[in-house]
């Protein structure tokens, strides 16, 4: 599917998927509208990443009378106004204003060091797949990459690309951040991202062949992934690699074996790869128990909030009619999330976090509360959530979190970060946080 779309265009469909976006030119897209699929469906994921307003699970919207009818997309509420009245226009126009001119002033900042007030940096990097959100001229602000989806490029080609077509999209993407870690991680497609050449029929895709588990059962593609990683690596020495839907111990030494296998094929074959740093996905909740064990054979951990909320509470992540359950701020995530942390800790290793949680500015406060050592956000969301890092000192957040887990009530533990930022002075990050 290959089409130009006029300016301002708002793409309106009803079970868009990520493999569909991410094969159009984007450039004039101005906000997306799905009739299925929720937030944290990974199409909403590589829309918003390019600043691109976004509204899942919109169900009521008349998909086939829509084109050519003026309509407005409030992606941080959800909602979709057909047929604007003078008075909605004009107040939108003053909230897209506003809120332009928010980025605008943040701009600036963002290219200072996130660094807390009480001199705890916390290095924000950026999540990635599209090309196109690395092209924006904003890299300068993020100190690396914490996430590039590698299926991304794997959706819009018709065939598993070989090692060389992808050592060359590597290195295309490790080049951007010359002296700053670029964290690849390796395929993980299955779950709602589809391969055209790769067709995977199941009863429950989330629960089933996805991620770590094809790359284990299929080390042809895999080992071809690794060695195009490593060789990529060669020029720049600054990649880490990082395993996605680790579910067991043995799974992450059967994919650290494989590793060594590609880097020792490598050297046999001549070539003198720098050792990447290696990392694994906290987002099975079964990682969160032996995350100390899995801690101690790697260099880092990375929490996938996006996949562990829909574990933890058993709710599909791109299952509309359930989205409302879908709670960031549920008591057992902010456990979760605690328990991690403090894994990682009793490991002598970092922990960061990719999921979608650390691109919000409310949570992002919780989760500098919690003690995580490093951020990965959407290109489009990073000067807010730096504005918030360097306007809070990590006790200041520790104790809003202490305070925040006792509360059994998500919207009350809201309450309590909204107040927090508007006595802060950053109560304009509140209407740009999802709740
Ligand atoms: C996650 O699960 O939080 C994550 C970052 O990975 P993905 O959204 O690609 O599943
Ligand atoms: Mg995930």
């Amino acid at each position: 599917m290959r089409q130009d779309f006029p300016k301002d265009a708002i793409l309106v469909g009803k079970d868009i998927s990520a493999m569909q976006l991410a094969a159009m030119p984007l450039n004039n897209l101005t906000a997306l509208i799905s009739t299925s699929g929720s937030h944290a469906s990974h199409v909403a994921i590589l829309a918003r990443a390019l600043g691109v307003p976004t509204v899942m699970g919109a169900a009521d919207v008349p998909v086939n009378q829509i084109d050519g009818r003026e309509v407005i997309v409030d992606g941080y509420q959800g909602r979709v106004y057909l047929h604007p009245s003078r008075q909605v226009k004009s107040e939108f126009q003053r909230l897209a204003q506003e809120d332009a001119e928010l980025t605008r002033g943040l701009l600036e900042q963002a290219r200072l060091p996130a660094i807390t007030p009480d001199g705890v940096k916390i290095p924000i990097y950026i999540n990635s797949g599209l090309m196109a959100d690395l092209v924006t001229g904003r890299t300068s602000t993020a100190d690396g990459i914490g996430l590039y989806r590698t299926e991304v490029p794997f959706m819009i080609r018709e065939r598993f690309p070989g090692e060389e077509e992808q050592t060359r999209i590597y290195q295309e993407v490790l080049a951007t951040f010359p002296g700053c870690p670029v964290t690849l991680r390796t395929l993980d497609v299955g779950g709602d991202k589809a391969l055209s050449y790769f067709p995977i029929l199941e009863d429950n895709p989330f629960l089933g062949y996805r991620g770590i588990r094809i790359s284990l059962d299929r080390p042809d593609v895999f080992i071809t992934q690794l060695r195009a990683m490593l060789l990529a690596n060669k020029a720049t020495a600054n990649l880490r690699i990082l395993f996605p839907m680790i579910s067991s111990l043995q799974e992450l030494d059967e994919a650290m074996g494989l590793l060594t296998h590609a880097s020792a094929e490598l050297e046999i074959e001549g070539h003198y790869i720098p050792d990447p740093e290696v990392g694994v996905m906290i987002e099975v909740p079964a990682a969160v128990y032996i995350a100390r064990q899995l801690a101690e054979r790697v260099d880092f951990l990375s929490i996938g909030t996006n996949d562990l909320i829909q574990y933890l509470l058993a709710v599909d992540r791109n299952n509309a009619q359930v989205a409302e359950l879908y709670e960031e701020h549920h008591p057992a995530v902010l456990q979760a999330l605690k328990q991690i942390v403090e894994a990682g800790k009793s490991a002598g290793k970092p922990v960061s976090i990719c999921g979608e949680m650390a691109s919000d500015p409310i949570s992002v406060l919780l989760l500098l509360g919690v003690g995580v050592d490093s951020l990965s956000v959407s290109l489009a969301s990073l000067p807010r959530i730096k504005w918030v890092v360097r306007s809070f000192s990590r006790q200041y957040a520790r104790e809003l979190f202490e305070r925040a887990v006792e509360l059994s009530d998500p919207s009350e533990i809201r309450h309590l970060i909204r107040g927090a930022l508007r006595a802060e002075g950053l109560g304009a990050l509140v209407r740009s946080a999802r709740h």
